[in-house]
């Protein structure tokens, strides 16, 4: 586990993870691509009320997807 292998910096400012959106994040989505990553392994992205839904399905039409979780939820 490295810091550098999370895509979110939860220190600083949080904002939405989709392309081009400066929205605060609200949602947190947790994710392992099995191909690549170890089962271990959990990505995350962040986003906002309007891409939460839009971010959650691309990651899960993929299988991606573990888990959806409230930011003021989310401990990393
Ligand atoms: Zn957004």
């Amino acid at each position: 586990m490295s810091e550098t292998d999370t895509d979110a910096d939860t220190a600083g400012a949080a904002t939405c993870s989709r392309r081009d959106c400066r929205a605060p994040a609200t949602w947190a989505l947790v994710w392992n691509n099995p191909k690549v990553h170890t089962p271990d392994r959990r990505k995350t992205w962040l986003a906002c009320d309007e891409h939460r839904d839009y971010l959650s399905e691309f990651l899960d039409v993929r299988g991606f997807l573990l888990e959806r979780v409230p930011f003021s939820e989310f401990e990393g």
